[in-house]
């Protein structure tokens, strides 16, 4: 059954009205029609069995048959990522999206993309919530992940609180398996940097900040490489990914 993100007031009711993107892609990309049966999410856990009631020019109307709450099975990462050049965000928002990551914060650094190229831009916000929406509904994750906006390494060093955090840095040189623990950490964060690489200063932040420094070995990862393999890790050892909470 095909499924839709919709924002959380639409959904209360015992009808819901089918708008915007969601109308166009059910009506127009996959051509549904009345008596079809879909499900909408509200990004927070919530499900609604619906079916289609109603279908004009520019929106419909479905009614709910049933709903529920659905929990997220994957562990619970906040992904730390230095900004990528050009579009490889776009790429690790929707890998990270699929690979069960919760929340995202993209960094400024020394060696990253530079600020003014990236400044807070609405539209670029759209699209990269556009793509972790698309990749949560074809993933089939209940919940939406958070993607906040650009900002300096420092700022967002001084809000983690997460209880394990995890820098990848090549030149560290405890082995990454080594930091992980037996039983699953509440929360993790995990601090990747730029392609080319933290500097000392940034390093020292964040070791003061409680990352530990971990290294993956003797090659050397493009970031966004780095940021799915450790997911992926994490994923199997604590979260959903083939392992027994699957
Ligand atoms: N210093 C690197 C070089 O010599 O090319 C540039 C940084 S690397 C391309 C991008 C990021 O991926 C690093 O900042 C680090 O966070 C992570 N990374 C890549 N390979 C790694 C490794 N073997 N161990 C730990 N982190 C790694």
């Amino acid at each position: 059954m095909h499924r839709f993100f919709v924002s959380a007031d639409i959904l209360i009711g015992s009808e819901v009205p089918l708008a915007d993107e969601t109308y166009h892609h059910l009506a127009v990309v996959l051509r549904l029609a009345v008596g079809d049966d879909i499900l909408l999410l509200d990004g927070n856990g919530s499900v609604c069995h619906c079916r289609i009631a109603d279908l004009q020019k520019r929106g419909g109307r479905a009614k709910v048959l049933q709903r529920w709450q659905e929990t997220d099975t994957a562990f619970p990462i906040h992904l730390l990522q230095a900004l990528p050049k050009g579009d490889k965000m776009d790429l690790i928002l929707q890998k990270g999206t699929e690979l069960g990551i919760r929340q995202f914060s993209p960094l400024f650094c020394q060696r990253s993309v530079p600020k003014k190229a990236v400044e807070r831009s609405e539209q670029r916000c759209r699209r990269w919530q556009r793509i972790v929406s698309e990749a949560a509904r074809q993933s089939r994750r209940p919940l939406l992940p958070r993607v906040d906006a650009p900002r300096e390494l420092t700022k967002v060093l001084a809000d983690c609180d997460e209880e394990l955090r995890l820098m990848l840095w090549e030149e560290g040189s405890r082995l990454l398996h080594t930091a992980l623990p037996d039983v699953a950490p509440a929360s993790l964060a995990l601090l990747v940097g730029p392609e080319g690489g933290f500097n000392r200063e940034e390093a020292r932040q964040a070791m003061e900040s409680g990352f530990q420094p971990v290294s993956l070995g003797p090659r050397i990862l493009r970031s966004e490489t780095a940021g799915f393999a450790v997911t992926a890790i994490l994923q199997h050892r604590y979260g959903d990914l083939g392992s027994a909470g699957s």
